[in-house]
């Protein structure tokens, strides 16, 4: 057994197992018959029939553990239905935590069973690392609010069925941030793709009056950040984790290039140079896991280390994944360079990675902060 999956027990590691093989077999079959940049909604579904959502119909979500495991096995084989897999979590866990019984009632089972899709809007323009600066505007209106403003990057937009959307309910900083369910065919909202390298389905939105009721506030006014900071606290090691399994694709890739690829008398597996750098590779990979694998398990047993431990994950599997998308490149020269091929595809995913849900600088932040506290 490779000993970075050492912290996992027997069960995880049939999950991860079985992850795999439905990424290999049955997902990925079905994310290449997608429209690039569309939300790919047979995939959705497909994945709700083989393996355990991110958030079940009753509301229960996975462990963090659980989450880590997953995304790595699908990122490892098909990126398409990892993206999908962690955006029902992003969209649904919200709903989930938050809810009352009437939007819970509407969106937690057709989710589950990936009839319909979630995303997560915090993204402005005026706000992206600082979520808190938030401006999309929620204005009282007897029972209801009104909601106006953009929101922009937010992945699966605007095809999503729901939105968690964060909106200023009051001037305070994060007080003053309430979460909203919002049905993506709302009256007064609208959105457009963005066309993003990889093939990322997302878009920006426009909310121009939108009437939500009260009962579809999630946890309450004035909780909003508080609600989003739980959710991509749960969600954090798992970027990590998928930035793992694109790392480990990528080398994957490369150890089989250099063992067929014939150069000076031999193959390029014969010369040190290429080896050694693929040993350097598959040691961070190894490295990444078992910190992806900690954080996941200090976030299940309420570690107060866990958000130093998640912004360390996070940090060091996405710039592993960069190096070892940018290391395969190399070692296959210029027929990785070809417009499709797999690395090019490996290369702009992990790349996100490292932006979304917390830049690098931002978890370098974190990290700091509790050294200097
Ligand atoms: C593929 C993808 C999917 C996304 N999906 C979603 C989604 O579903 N929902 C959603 O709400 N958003 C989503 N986003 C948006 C994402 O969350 C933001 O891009 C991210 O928060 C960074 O914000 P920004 O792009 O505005 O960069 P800015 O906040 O403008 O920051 C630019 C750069 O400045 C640096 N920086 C920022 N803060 C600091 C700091 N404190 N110290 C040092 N350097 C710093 C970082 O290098 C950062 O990349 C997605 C983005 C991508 C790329």
């Amino acid at each position: 057994m490779n000993p970075s999956y050492a912290l996992l027990d027997e069960r995880l590691r049939s999950l991860y197992n079985d992850a795999l093989n439905a990424a290999r077999d049955v997902l990925q079959p079905i994310a290449s018959q997608g429209v690039p940049g569309k939300v790919n909604r047979e995939l959705v579904h497909a994945l709700a029939g083989v393996l355990p959502g991110p958030v079940a119909a009753d509301g229960g979500a996975l462990p963090a553990l659980d989450l880590c495991v997953i995304r790595e096995a699908l990122a490892r084989h098909c990126t398409d239905a990892e993206n999908a897999f962690a955006l029902q979590g992003l969209g649904g866990y919200p709903i989930a935590c938050g809810g009352g019984d009437a939007v819970r009632e509407r969106w937690l089972a057709p989710l589950a069973r990936g009839d319909a899709v979630a995303a997560f809007a915090l993204t402005e323009p005026e706000a992206g690392s600082d979520a808190a600066a938030l401006a999309l505007a929620a204005e009282t209106d007897g029972d209801a609010f009104m909601l106006s403003g953009i929101k922009t990057y937010i992945s699966n937009a605007p095809e999503a069925d729901v939105y968690t959307v964060f909106a200023r309910t009051a001037p305070d900083r994060t007080a003053g941030i309430t979460a909203f369910a919002v049905a993506g065919d709302a009256a007064g909202l609208r959105g457009e793709s963005l066309h993003l390298a990889g093939d990322h389905p997302i878009g920006t939105l426009h909310l121009d009056g939108v009437r939500v009721p009260g009962t579809w506030v999630l946890d309450g006014v004035g909780n909003g950040f508080a609600l989003a900071m739980q959710t991509l606290d749960r969600f954090r090691p798992s970027v990590g984790a998928a930035a793992v399994g694109m790392a480990e694709a990528a080398l994957e890739r490369a150890v089989a290039h250099a063992r067929s690829r014939s150069a000076f008398g031999g193959t390029l597996a014969r010369l040190q140079g290429i080896t050694h750098q693929l040993a350097d590779v598959a040691t961070d990979v190894a490295a990444a896991r078992l910190l992806v694998h900690a954080a996941a398990i200090a976030h299940d047993t309420g570690d107060p280390a866990t958000s130093q431990a998640s912004a360390m994950a996070k940090l060091f599997a996405t710039e592993t994944a960069s190096r070892a998308v940018d290391v395969a490149i190399q070692v296959h020269g210029a027929r990785a360079l070809e417009r499709g091929h797999l690395l090019q595809h490996l290369s702009s995913v992990s790349r996100g990675t490292r932006i979304y849900e917390g830049a690098s600088e931002v978890q370098r932040e974190i990290i700091a902060r509790r050294l200097f506290r």
